[in-house]
């Protein structure tokens, strides 16, 4: 059987058809600018890409969309689950859960958390449980592979009160990549996951580092929002919590707009004043533009920083393992992290980190270098369909 795997934003939803044995996928695709004219879904089927209009259409419209080409393709009876990312499941999930309409409830109560990006997901799952009413729904939450930290890691220096009645604590997102690709690493490097601990380092739009002991998350650098700990595209990561108070009163700007900006404008693009995409960066350094080279080194300073008390949190330092658009991609943004983890042993192989580009993973670093670094391409939509066929398979 085959599992849909669903991923909605607030005007967008992407999706996947994909065999959760093997990963293959049979059909993919991401619908946009939903609720406005331009709305349209893009479909890639066998090599092929499409464009759809869907003027005005919302998530309905966007599934509708969805059956049409399961249809087309045959599979429409064969889509034996859907699995929907979930962004924050704050302490109630640490694992995957069907989608009861008491699990709906409770992902609803996480909405205070993820105002942003759970109303989108709940929006979502109510939309695919009516196109697809007859399977099974399964949520598999960013947060819940962090719930294994332990109370040192978790716990804010704030009145107690703020986390026992708000839950105000360090949760960790990108939970589905950490996990995915911990266990890549743990077979690429072979050895048993079990025995390793591992610092992966998720480098996308957004950005996290995770401390994994034997397959274990015990620390993430993000934490209350995917707002702490990494520069990002457009996030801050981690700014002094006193700054918000005076860039309020020296701006003349309301928390929200403070918030807004260390969300939307900060980061790469606050940084460089140029561009939240770290490829343009690196070219404009080359060329010599100082906002895009200061960008490029505070990324990795706080990068290889951040890499270190993972370190820290897990005691022993067995791999680190690059993956997102960046960690894939950027054989200088990698080259230029280990170098400044040289304390810690690693051994850039140069040739080999030229090499781990565009979906050539493994070691970047030589043979002997203790601890070894390596890339794992991260695969979010092929974990989520194995969790989602785990559950479904063991009764629900
Ligand atoms: P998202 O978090 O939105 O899924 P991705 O994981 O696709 O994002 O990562 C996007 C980032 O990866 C962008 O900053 C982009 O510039 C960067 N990236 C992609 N390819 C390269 C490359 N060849 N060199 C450097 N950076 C790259």
């Amino acid at each position: 059987m085959w599992t849909l795997v669903v991923n909605c934003g607030s005007s967008s939803l992407k999706f996947a058809l994909l065999d959760p044995a093997t990963g293959e996928t049979a059909l993919a695709g991401l619908a946009e600018r939903l609720g406005t004219e331009a709305a349209s879904v893009r479909v890639d089927r066998g090599g092929e890409r499409r464009t759809v209009p869907l003027a005005g259409g919302g998530y309905p419209e966007a599934f509708g969309a969805v059956l049409a080409e399961l249809e087309a393709l045959g599979l429409r009876g064969e889509v034996g689950a859907v699995g929907h990312r979930v962004v924050h499941g704050g302490e109630r999930f640490s694992a995957p859960a069907c989608l009861t309409p008491e699990v709906l409830e409770a992902v609803r109560a996480c909405v205070p958390l993820a105002p942003l990006h759970n109303p989108a997901n709940i929006a979502g799952i109510e939309a695919a449980q009516s196109a697809f009413g007859d399977v099974p729904h399964v949520a598999v939450f960013d947060t819940a592979f962090h719930q294994t930290m332990p109370e040192v890691a978790y716990r804010y220096a704030v009145p107690e009160s703020w986390y026992r009645q708000h839950g105000v604590r360090r949760y960790g997102f990108h939970g589905t990549s950490h996990a995915f690709v911990a266990g890549e690493a743990a077979r690429l490097l072979g050895r048993p996951l079990e025995d390793l601990c591992l610092v992966t380092a998720h480098l996308g739009n957004g950005a996290s580092v995770c401390a994994v002991a034997g397959g274990r998350s015990m620390d993430s650098s993000m934490g209350l929002t995917p707002l702490e700990g990494l520069v990002m595209g457009t996030r801050s990561g981690d700014v002094d919590p006193g700054l918000h108070d005076y860039v309020a009163r020296q701006a003349g700007l309301s928390l929200t707009q403070v918030t807004a900006a260390l969300n939307k404008e900060s980061g790469l693009l606050g940084l460089s004043g140029l561009s939240n995409d770290m490829r343009e960066l690196e070219e404009a350094a080359g060329r010599g533009h100082p906002g895009a080279r200061l960008a490029l080194e505070v990324f990795v300073y706080r990068l290889a920083g951040a890499v270190a008390r993972m370190a820290v949190a897990l005691g022993r330092l067995d791999g680190l393992v690059f993956t997102g658009g960046i960690g894939e991609n950027s054989a200088a943004v990698r080259s230029a992290t280990l170098e400044r983890l040289g304390l810690f042993g690693f051994r850039l192989d140069p040739q080999a980190n030229a090499r781990a580009v565009r979906g050539q993973g493994g070691l970047v670093t030589a043979p002997g270098s203790q601890p070894p670094a390596l890339v794992v391409n991260t695969n979010e939509e092929w974990m989520i369909a194995r969790e989602t066929q785990r559950l479904v398979a063991g009764g629900l």
